[in-house]
C-alpha cells in the first residue's frame, strides 16, 4: 500500500486561509489502512479545522465524504456535484488522488492534505516501513524477496558495503542492513552461493529517471 502522513494542521490551515466554502475528500483505501486519511481520519481533521473556525473567525463551511478510491475515476464522477459547491477540495489522498481528481474536475483547485512517503506495508500497530520503491525492472528473484532498492540506504545491488555493523545499517543502529537480511535468508534457504552470484548493472529507464512511467495493456483495450 502507499503510505502517507498527515501535513502539520498549520500548513493545512494556511493552504485553506483563501477559501470559505471547503469539500474534504478522504480515500478508503492504502491511506485508510495507514490511518492517513481514511473516513475517521476526515473526521478527525474536520473537527480540528471546525474549532480553528471558530476561535479565528475563518469563515469555513466544511463538507466531508470518503470515497473508496481517489486514483479511480469511477469513483470520482459521483462527487460532481460537491465539486460544483465548493469553493476548494482539500484531499486526504495520497498524490496519485490528489492529481487524478483534478484530472478528472479540471477546474477546480485540490490540496494535498497527506505528505505521501512510500510503498509498505503495517510492520505492527501504528507502524509501517518501506518495503518498494516501484524502480521497474524487479531483482527480489535475485535476492530472495529483500529488496535492495528499497531497503540498503546506498540503493546497492551487490552489496553489503563496508559500514555494515552486526547486521544495522550504518546510516542508522535502527535500520536493519539489507544486504544482511539478504545474506541470511540466502543462508536459511541452502542458497548461500547467491551471495557470489554479481546482479549486473541495470537500465534505469524503468524507473522514475526516465521519466513518468506507463504501462498498457493491449489485451486489456477496448
Ligand atoms: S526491486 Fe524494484 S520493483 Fe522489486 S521490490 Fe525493489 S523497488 Fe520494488
Ligand atoms: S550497511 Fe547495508 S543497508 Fe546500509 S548502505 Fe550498506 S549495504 Fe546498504
Amino acid at each position: 500500500m502507499i503510505v502517507a502522513d498527515r501535513k502539520p494542521i498549520e500548513d493545512i490551515k494556511e493552504m485553506l486561509t483563501p477559501y470559505k466554502k471547503i469539500l474534504m475528500v478522504g480515500c478508503g483505501t492504502c491511506v485508510s489502512v495507514c490511518m492517513a486519511g481514511g473516513e475517521k481520519e476526515v473526521g478527525v481533521l474536520a473537527s480540528e479545522l471546525r474549532m480553528i473556525d471558530k476561535m479565528e473567525n475563518k469563515n469555513w463551511e466544511i463538507t466531508e465524504t470518503t470515497i473508496q478510491r481517489q486514483c479511480e475515476r469511477e469513483y470520482i464522477e459521483p462527487l460532481e456535484e460537491k465539486f460544483k459547491e465548493a469553493d476548494i477540495v482539500l484531499s486526504m489522498a495520497c498524490g496519485v488522488g490528489v492529481q487524478y481528481m483534478v484530472e478528472v474536475f479540471p477546474e477546480k483547485i485540490v490540496l494535498p492534505a497527506l505528505n505521501t512517503t512510500f510503498y509498505g506495508t503495517t510492520v505492527s500497530e501504528g507502524e509501517w516501513e518501506e518495503r518498494c520503491a516501484g524502480c521497474g525492472e524487479c531483482v527480489l528473484h535475485l535476492t530472495l524477496g529483500v529488496c535492495p532498492v528499497a531497503r540498503c540506504s546506498k540503493g546497492l545491488y551487490n552489496g553489503p558495503c563496508g559500514g555494515t555493523d552486526m547486521g544495522k545499517c550504518e546510516v542508522s543502529k535502527e535500520l536493519d542492513c539489507a544486504w544482511y537480511l539478504i545474506h541470511n535468508r540466502m543462508k536459511d534457504l541452502g542458497k548461500i552461493e547467491m551471495m557470489g552470484t554479481f546482479i549486473k548493472p541495470r537500465s534505469w529507464k524503468q524507473s522514475l529517471n526516465g521519466g513518468p512511467r506507463k504501462r498498457v495493456r493491449e489485451d486489456l483495450k477496448k
